[in-house]
């Protein structure tokens, strides 16, 4: 399994891409600007989408993917979420209002169909498996699960504290990388607590909580205050478990 980084940013600017994970060819993880840079042929190959919530920086090239490529695939593709972001999915984007109804359109053949999911539930994909994991955000959220057998990664989705989440990443025997946001610098963590993220020195208490010694990405960092998110953490941890920033086209084989 292959896992490359298309979005990891917490905003845009300056070539940055929000949240988007691409597994092989055919499976993202959310849907964030980082999939506009796609081709046309690798947009077709997607099939299966994984969305963690509704914010528009996990969702925001959905429509524009389906109404690109819809016409030439042969299938729909299929969108999965747990039932309450789906019903925010249906109500406030492809409501005819802000993107048309692709569930419904065209009849013969719509582009998307709805896949509602549960935490812990497994998705099995042609020997991947997709998982959702509980997450701690404003809105209904989720974080992932990608085992290929051979190894897995946790995503941590938007999240504040998420004691979950740890718990069902210390029972994972396969486990390979961790990718946690930290969207916050310290000098606005109050605005992390309210909106439910992470900053430097709740993400420390919430990696103490990591039992498994894996590498560890640190995504969702707000534009511009990358290098203070970072430089915060560094002073908060001991070198050798110091976490990395995860890069947009970084790559990742399970
Ligand atoms: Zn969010
Ligand atoms: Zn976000």
């Amino acid at each position: 399994m292959k896992i490359t980084v298309l979005g990891c940013s917490g905003g845009i600017g300056g070539g940055r891409q929000t949240t988007s994970l691409l597994v092989d060819d055919d499976i993202l993880i959310d849907a964030g600007s980082g999939v506009i840079g796609l081709s046309l042929e690798q947009l077709v190959a997607i099939d299966h989408v994984f969305i963690t919530h509704s914010h528009l920086d996990h969702i925001l090239a959905l429509p524009l993917l389906l109404d690109s490529v819809g016409a030439m695939r042969d299938r729909p593709v299929t969108v999965y979420a747990i039932d309450s972001v789906l019903t925010i999915l249906r109500q406030h984007i492809f409501n005819w209002l802000v993107w048309p109804d692709f569930s419904e359109v065209p009849a013969e053949r719509p582009y998307l169909r709805y896949a509602a999911i549960e935490a812990y539930q497994p998705v099995a994909l042609a020997g991947r498996v997709v998982t959702a994991l509980p997450a701690n955000h404003t809105v209904p959220a989720v974080g992932y699960l990608l085992d290929s057998g051979a190894g897995s990664m946790v995503f941590s989705g938007d999240t504040g504290p998420n004691a979950a989440l740890w718990d069902h990443a210390n029972h994972v025997g396969n486990l390979k990388a961790v990718i946690v946001e930290t969207a916050f610098p310290q000098d606005e963590h109050s605005l992390a607590e309210i909106s439910k993220h992470l900053a430097p020195q709740s993400l420390v208490a919430e990696l103490a909580q990591l039992q498994q010694d894996v590498p560890v990405y640190i995504t969702h960092l707000k534009p511009g205050r990358e290098q203070a998110i970072m430089g915060e953490i560094g002073e908060l941890l001991t070198p050798g478990n110091m976490p990395q920033q995860l890069m947009p086209g970084q790559t990742f084989f399970l």
